[in-house]
């Protein structure tokens, strides 16, 4: 079997981009800003109609913050463009010669957005994600259990690709097969696996229905994204502990691009790929740039992208972001904790926001309590004013006590700024999904 010790391999895939000094970032990011603003304004009707409406022209962004000048796109706004200009709308910028792969998005929330790659799309695309690969450990020698879905999604192909360009041995096994995904842990002996997290844990269960012990297989690291997880301290440790293996989080969506953003080995936030990308955190009311260290919905432009480039896309996904230089040297920003919700998901309550990631990050500090939690917003019938509860299961009757929920309240309370109430019931109460579960129950609708 080929060695793989990573102290026979540079530190970084791309060191000189990777630990770029963030003035000389910004220097490149405005070129490449002007550079697809200009091209998006000449060859996208849809961006050309959009920037007429307000009075804007290309020559109107000279810094990096005039790019708060143009108005976000929105995913249904792609949508009614594919709609009214079929099959993928006017902001495919480069020429039909110059296709060469269509990603859609899944479709989980609608018709699916379709996005086109050019030849040298895929060659970033490719690039930025063997990057990300090397920063979580993955070097030449490495047998990759590539467990994405292949095809339209995003994910598969790019880390095929990515995979080969540093050296590994692909499998391309794709999301299925859950015992053939083992056999190959044994035997070729794959050191690498990259799928959801919640088909990692199917694996693992399986593993172990088997009676193979983790420590028996080479399995190394791995690589969990397509669905909040990876960054969730308690799911992050199952499977660390089930396939004996370091795990890391990804993010990535088929309107952007797959990995573009992921953890390095200090796990201290996805670090953004932000020479081909400008990352903006915006508040979801005002639509103006949140402070430093604040949450807000994340806004993506593409810098380098040819075929769809988005000019400030918005994710409805929500994080915060640090510029700070990494523990792991890279200068690239990183979002803490990933992805933290869903800007629809937001909770206004007694003048302060607050998200339900918050709500099970504290959940999940407390060992007496089991993973699952609601947030239920309902009208006290007296008062008439909202009242919001957070209900928790104890994992022993003993601690259902006045003085432990109100341990769990001043732990709310230090994160929310606000204090629900706090509820416990028993183990196994509140449903499990293994998909985006609805955790928060308003009640206020049902009231009316
Ligand atoms: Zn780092």
């Amino acid at each position: 079997m080929v060695s793989n010790k990573s102290a026979e391999f540079p530190l970084y895939y791309a060191k000189d981009i990777e630990t770029i000094d963030r003035k000389e970032l910004e220097a490149l990011q405005l070129d490449r800003l002007k550079w697809q603003v200009k091209r998006c304004y000449e060859f996208s009707d849809f961006y050309r109609e959009r920037f007429d409406k307000i009075g804007l022209e290309p020559r109107d962004i000279k810094s990096l913050d005039d790019i708060l000048k143009i108005p976000p796109v929105t995913k249904q706004e792609l949508r009614d463009e594919q709609i009214a200009h079929p099959p993928f709308g006017r902001y495919v910028v480069a020429p039909q010669k110059d296709w060469r792969e269509l990603h859609p998005s899944t479709g989980t929330t609608g018709v699916p957005v379709n996005t086109v790659w050019t030849e040298r799309d895929v060659e970033n695309i490719t690039q930025w994600t063997a990057r990300t690969l090397w920063s979580f450990g993955v070097r030449p020698g490495d047998i990759v259990q590539n467990g994405f879905s292949y095809g339209l999604w995003v994910a598969g192909m790019s880390s095929h690709y990515a995979a080969k360009a540093i050296g590994c041995f692909v499998l391309p096994i794709g999301a299925s097969m859950a015992e053939r995904q083992v056999d190959y842990l044994v035997n070729p002996g794959s050191t690498v696996l990259l799928s959801t997290p919640s088909f990692a844990l199917y694996i693992a269960e399986r593993l172990n229905q088997r009676g193979i012990d983790p420590s028996d297989i080479p399995l190394r690291v791995g690589s969990f994204g397509g669905e909040a997880g990876a960054q969730v301290a308690p799911t992050r440790k199952k499977i660390e502990f089930r396939l004996g293996i370091n795990a890391y989080d990804y993010y990535g969506l088929a309107e952007i691009g797959p990995t573009c953003a992921s953890e390095c080995e200090e796990k201290s936030g996805i670090h953004w790929a932000e020479d081909h990308l400008l990352v903006e955190i915006i508040h979801p009311d005002t639509h103006k740039r949140c402070d430093p260290g604040d949450v807000g919905v994340l806004v993506l432009t593409h810098l380098t992208k040819e075929a769809t480039p988005m000019l400030r896309y918005w994710t409805n996904d929500l994080a915060r972001l640090n510029t700070d230089r990494c523990v792991c040297g890279r200068t690239h920003a990183r979002s803490e904790g990933g992805i933290l919700g869903r800007a629809d998901d937001m909770i206004i309550y007694k003048g302060a926001n607050f998200y339900p990631a918050q709500v099970e990050k504290v959940i999940r500090s407390f060992d007496e309590l089991d993973d699952e939690f609601r947030i239920r917003i309902a009208t006290d019938e007296k008062t008439g004013i909202d009242v919001i509860t957070v209900l928790a299961e104890y994992k022993t009757k003993e601690v259902d006590n006045e003085q432990f929920k109100s341990k769990i309240r001043k732990a709310l309370k230090d994160d929310l700024e606000v204090t629900p109430g706090v509820e416990l019931v028993e183990p196994g109460t509140l449903e499990r999904t293994m998909f985006k579960a609805k955790r928060v129950l308003d009640e206020r609708a049902k009231a009316e």
